[in-house]
């Protein structure tokens, strides 16, 4: 970037266009720290998020070895031979400490790199989760700009990051291992809750079996979930990357929740609601940060910690005293 700059006209064509490479580069930019390359990205996404798009964004997750990147190459492959194009991309907060849990390597889905109908990128790398997720969330409009109709954002789970991929995607779906009978425990009660479907991976040879057995069990833990507001009933599959049975069904499934959800309005609600609760937090965000960055910050709140550490001061009203000094600096 820094020996040739492409003008943002240029990479704003380049990306209606399809080019891989433009969109490539203008999600470089979105992920630097540069306050020019911020301003530069930031242009792109506006005029990228006024393009009308019909996609579908699917956030997948499970733990580490449960399949998700066979899952995802099999899928991607049917999809793009359903003459649909795939973005994959990837919350991995974990990636900067690890090398990349997921998404890392570039060994990772080598038949769907290829193609040229998909687009993967690894996580954005270097950062808290906020920043990753957003980042993330900004190569979503990019990506929708430049015809992909189908985004998979694949997370492993670490920390809230489902919890942040669902606040990003329309349908979420849980991978998930048949062991024995002992499905549902090790299980975050939240993500069941946020799961739009279960698929049991590796329903293949003599894991079939015990793959039915947890099908039937997610079934009815499933039931005892309050009913989804869309009027979504989650749904339990048995899929095998391996063997390549069961993902059509899955495609099938997803696109029944697709025209459901159009039909009753809440498609579009929800990615409202989601941009609205996007904006909702980013202010609060930086208003914290704002704060934290001011120079009397720091040493009045150390200060007032001291005076609560010896029971001088209660801890609300020493936060409301720091806060209406700082706010007084702003008059
Ligand atoms: P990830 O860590 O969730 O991305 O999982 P991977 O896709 O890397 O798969 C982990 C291992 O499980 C690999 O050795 C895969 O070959 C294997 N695997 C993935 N899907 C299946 C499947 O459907 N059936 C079987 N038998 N093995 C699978």
């Amino acid at each position: 970037l820094r020996r040739q700059e492409i003008p943002v006209e240029k990479m704003i064509d380049g990306i209606l266009e399809g080019n891989k490479t433009m969109l490539s580069k203008a999600i470089t930019l979105l992920e630097s720290s540069n306050p020019d390359h911020f301003a530069k990205a930031n242009a792109v996404v506006e005029k990228c998020l006024a393009q009308p798009n019909q996609s579908i964004r699917i956030g997948i997750t499970g733990v580490p070895g449960v399949g998700k990147s066979s899952f995802i190459e099999v899928l991607g492959k049917t999809l793009t031979g359903l003459g649909k194009k795939v973005a994959v991309l990837a919350v991995d907060p974990t990636s900067s400490l690890s090398k990349g849990s997921i998404l890392g390597d570039k060994t990772r889905m080598q038949t769907l790199a290829k193609d040229a109908d998909a687009f993967i990128r690894p996580s954005p790398s270097g950062e808290s989760l906020g920043g990753v997720a957003r980042k993330t969330r900004e190569s979503i409009i990019l990506c929708e700009a430049a015809g992909f109709d189908v985004i998979l954002v694949e997370t492993v789970g670490v920390g809230q990051s489902e919890t942040v991929v669902h606040s990003m995607v329309d349908f979420f779906l849980l991978l998930k291992l048949s062991g024995a009978g002992d499905e549902l425990q090790g299980i975050k009660r939240g993500i069941m809750e946020m799961a739009d479907a279960i698929a049991i991976n590796k329903a293949d040879g003599h894991n079939l079996q015990k793959a039915k057995l947890a099908e039937t069990e997610f079934t009815r833990a499933l039931h005892l979930y309050p009913p989804k507001e869309n009027g979504w009933i989650p749904k339990v599959l048995r899929c095998s990357a391996m063997e390549n049975t069961g993902i059509v069904e899955i495609w099938d499934m997803i696109q029944e929740f697709a025209g459901q959800s159009t039909q009753n309005g809440h498609f579009g609600k929800n990615r409202k609601t989601q941009n609205k609760n996007w904006f909702l937090q980013t202010v609060d965000e930086e208003m914290k940060q704002f704060f934290h960055r001011k120079k009397s910050f720091k040493s009045q709140r150390d200060s007032l910690l001291k005076d609560i550490e010896s029971n001088k001061i209660s801890p609300f009203y020493a936060a409301k005293t720091l806060l209406a000094s700082l706010t007084q600096e702003l008059k």
